[in-house]
């Protein structure tokens, strides 16, 4: 059977990588998180005080983007990839509400998402690739044969990034929760370079009363459908 690229996107906390986790696992895909690239490369510019609350030096930033190394190495006993940074893993650090604060002014960067992008396209060349983000059916693979855009209300998305955060033993508060949410949101949506918008082709999942086995179900079978049309 032919191989496909499953492209994934949506709004923050819509489930997108345990979706996109699930159907790589069933088919013998590779699975990319693109937001953990973005998160890295977030977690550099923290970690460098290139940004802060009060400032973003973007110009010298862009100046250290070759440091940056980003890879993913395949975890056998959680069954998935973790990302490494400069060969650092950074899986727990890229996770915390702090990056996540950060995260989308950092991706609004053209230069950052030149990089990434790139990189991105390379993972996928040859296709049975599953990569979930917000700009993968739209600028990443626009020629991906199955699309998927995910949304769900932004208290639910935000109720479950609640619960993952607590049960990681971090301590926030919901409200500081749904409103990262929702500015991400915003900024991804409003950005210049690669908005986060349904591509034309995209199929919209709203995902806020199904559950993660009804979700898996209706997806496999648009990927049965796309693999069948490909034959
Ligand atoms: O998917 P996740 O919520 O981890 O993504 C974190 C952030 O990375 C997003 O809010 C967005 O700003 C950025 N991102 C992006 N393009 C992608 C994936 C993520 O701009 N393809």
């Amino acid at each position: 059977m032919q191989n496909i690229t499953i492209a994934i996107d949506g709004f923050s906390s819509t489930g997108k990588s345990t979706l996109a986790k699930q159907i790589a696992k069933e088919l013998g895909y590779v699975y990319v998180d693109t937001g953990a690239m973005y998160r890295a490369v977030t977690l550099y510019a923290l970690q460098n005080n290139f940004i802060n609350e009060n400032s973003f030096k973007v110009n010298d930033f862009v100046l250290e983007l070759d440091k940056i190394n980003l890879s993913f190495k395949f975890n056998e006993a959680l069954g998935f990839s973790e990302m490494y940074l400069n060969d650092v893993n950074v899986e727990k650090e890229i996770r915390t509400l702090e990056v996540s604060s950060y995260v989308s002014k950092v991706s609004a960067v053209p230069e950052v998402r030149y990089q990434l992008v790139k990189q991105q396209q390379k993972m996928g060349e040859g296709k049975g690739i599953v990569m979930d983000g917000r700009d993968i059916g739209t600028v990443v693979f626009p020629q991906a044969e199955l699309k998927i855009f995910m949304t769900a209300s932004p208290k639910i998305r935000a109720q479950r990034r609640y619960d993952e955060l607590i049960k990681r033993g971090d301590k926030v508060n919901f409200d500081e929760v749904l409103q990262n949410v929702q500015e991400r949101d915003y900024i991804d949506s409003h950005r210049e370079d690669s908005p986060l918008i349904k591509a034309q082709d995209a199929i919209e999942i709203d995902n806020t009363n199904l559950t993660l086995e009804e979700q898996f179900e209706s997806i496999m079978n648009l990927v049965r459908m796309t693999l069948e049309n490909q034959e």
